[in-house]
């Protein structure tokens, strides 16, 4: 049963579960993309020539709609298809595939060749960060095939379609309409490009759903709220769907027009609610009235490998443009967390056996000082156009980050000499490796921050990346809350301020028990900042003559204050 009584959709014959990439709901007709059809015999080389000049062409084509497509775009669209736009001009791609037409290849096998040899060192990658980029790859491929074939294909989709698919490329998911559909997939991935895109884009989508039976046309209803496509429903079904989607709006909408209000407890206590932001592109339809500040900026987009690694001064305006975004309201950026399960070529170590365990974050800046002195330097520039509090990922002992405190002195210095102008920053510290939640009193921090989804797995030796443990990664464990609750009250007699910038933030169940905890500070997703003011506004204290019953019941002793029935 759900939250109100009302029953949701179960899994029956009909239905389908499968991973949330972005939610929402459809419901229509069935609209399937088949992989395009093209002629089963590779076809014979008109000769080396002729080839050599139908390839050109059709890269030429495909740069030219590509060029188009990217003019309309910003942020991570953006990205992805300047992405497919440099490597069309890459003669890391275009070299062997005019040197196969030399040797006598038609010019589209010669392109699937030559791709295909890109595409297959991805999909090998370990990291499903470059497995999803492999997806750009085909898609590029596609896009140089069909015109080299003279097929395009870019379905209709009518009023409410939801598209089944194996995956979609993010070109073609830039070139359709969303309002009102959704996506099936029956592979995907919820970390790939295109699941970001419908996510930005709030279309809904389901991955890794399986191979799905459904014929052209049929009607479907996607719940990707929760989880569900149901395929050909009978009436009973739609009228659940219908029920259980109105009632989820009516829900999203009374949260999103609350997200001004500032967060306050049911007894009166103010929760300060900021925002995590991975892209700047976020913040381009964002009120910063909706929150507190900014309590967690992912800079690794900045390093990410199409820009190379980004110079200072670029650095120092993508920072200053977010502070001046917040007017006046705290920015926390994060420096650069690269590593674990975020590699960067070219900076991170390859061939790691356990990679969550090895050079990531600070210890990976500290061994690259010459990366770490641009960002702190473009860090301290930015300072002067709001209220920047530079954070730093994954401290585990007091040395880290009194190694950083003397970098920043260096690069003040050096700014200084050169008559730059800068500002000192506030610096803290996040609270992911046990070690630092335990001993937080030996740090010298002027805040800190706990990253729930590192704390939670390296305190339950359960990866966050693997589905097979996802039950014991449970940030309402009572050792994590037990951590929690040791880092916020250290925090208190340091009188410095506690927050809390992991996903576990904005999860309805666990708040409370982070509340309970004793933090009045969380940093969530943009849009789940609505639903978070509301969780917030039914938490009450407990009354201390409640606490030794109540308290043992529902942390599990977890902050070790419940006392009863100890042995
Ligand atoms: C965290 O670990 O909770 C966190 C916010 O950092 P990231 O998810 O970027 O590792
Ligand atoms: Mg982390």
């Amino acid at each position: 049963m759900s939250m109100n009584g009302e029953p949701k959709i179960e899994v029956g014959p009909q239905s389908r579960q499968g991973r949330i990439a972005s939610g929402g709901f459809a419901a229509g007709p069935i609209v399937r993309l088949e992989p395009t059809k093209r002629a089963a015999a590779t076809p014979q080389s008109a000769g080396p020539a002729a080839e050599r000049a139908a390839l050109v062409a059709a890269l030429a084509h495909a740069r030219h709609d590509l060029s188009d497509l990217v003019s309309g775009t910003t942020g991570e669209a953006s990205d992805i298809l300047s992405f497919q736009l440099a490597l069309v001009e890459d003669d890391v791609l275009t070299e062997p595939a005019f040197a196969s037409i030399g040797l006598g290849e038609p010019a589209s096998s010669a392109w699937q060749k030559a791709v295909g040899t890109l595409i297959a060192d991805y999909d090998a990658a370990d990291e499903e960060y470059f497995r999803a980029r492999a997806g750009d790859l085909r898609d590029l491929e596609t896009r140089v095939l069909d015109v080299l074939s003279g097929s395009t294909q870019r379905p209709d989709l009518p009023e409410g379609a939801i598209l089944v698919a194996d995956d979609l490329a993010p070109s073609l998911f830039l070139s359709l309409p969303w309002d009102g559909r959704g996506i099936a997939l029956e592979a995907g991935s919820a970390t790939s490009h295109v699941a970001m895109l419908a996510r930005s884009r709030s279309v809904p989508m389901l991955v890794g759903l399986g191979p799905l039976a459904v014929l052209p046309g049929e009607r479907a209803l996607l719940n990707a709220a929760e989880g569900c496509l149901v395929l050909r429903p009978d009436a009973e079904t739609e009228r659940r769907f219908n029920s259980r989607h109105a009632q989820l709006e009516s829900i999203r909408q009374q949260d999103a027009s609350q997200a001004k209000r500032p967060a306050v407890t049911a007894d009166g206590e103010r929760v300060e609610v900021h925002i995590n932001i991975a892209d700047p592109a976020e913040l381009d339809n964002l009120d910063p009235a909706i929150c507190d500040g900014i309590g967690l900026v992912r800079t690794e987009f900045l390093f990410h490998e199409r820009h190379g690694l980004p110079g200072e001064a670029e650095q120092a305006e993508v920072y200053a443009r977010m502070l001046r975004w917040a007017k006046g309201r705290p920015v926390t950026i994060r420096t650069l967390d690269a590593g674990g399960d975020k590699p960067i070529p070219g900076l991170t170590l390859d061939g790691e056996a356990n990679p969550f365990l090895g050079l990531r974050g600070i210890r990976l800046s500290l061994a690259h000082p010459e990366v770490f002195r641009i960002q702190l330097r473009a860090l301290l520039r930015a300072s002067t156009a709001g209220q920047l509090k530079i954070m730093i990922p994954m401290v585990s002992i007091p040395e880290e980050m009194e190694r950083v405190r003397a970098l920043i002195g260096q690069a003040r210095a050096e700014l200084d000499r050169g008559g730059i102008r800068h500002r000192a920053a506030a610096l803290g510290m996040m609270v992911e490796v046990p070690a630092a939640a335990v001993t937080l009193d030996l740090f010298q921090t002027d805040f800190v921050s706990i990253g729930s989804n590192d704390l939670v797995q390296y305190t339950m030796a359960a990866g966050r990346d693997s589905d097979a443990v996802a039950a014991l990664a449970d940030a309402g464990n009572p050792a994590v809350l037990r951590l929690v609750g040791m880092v916020a009250r250290a925090a208190s007699e340091l009188g410095i301020p506690a927050s809390l910038c992991g996903e576990a933030g904005a999860d309805p169940r666990v708040l409370p028990l982070l509340l309970a905890a004793g933090l009045r500070s969380v940093s969530v997703a943009p849009a789940r900042v609505g639903e978070v003011k509301r969780v917030v506004s039914s938490f009450r204290r407990e009354r201390p003559r409640d606490r030794r019953q109540s308290l043992a019941r529902r942390l599990g002793h977890a902050l070790g204050l419940g006392g009863a029935g100890r042995g």
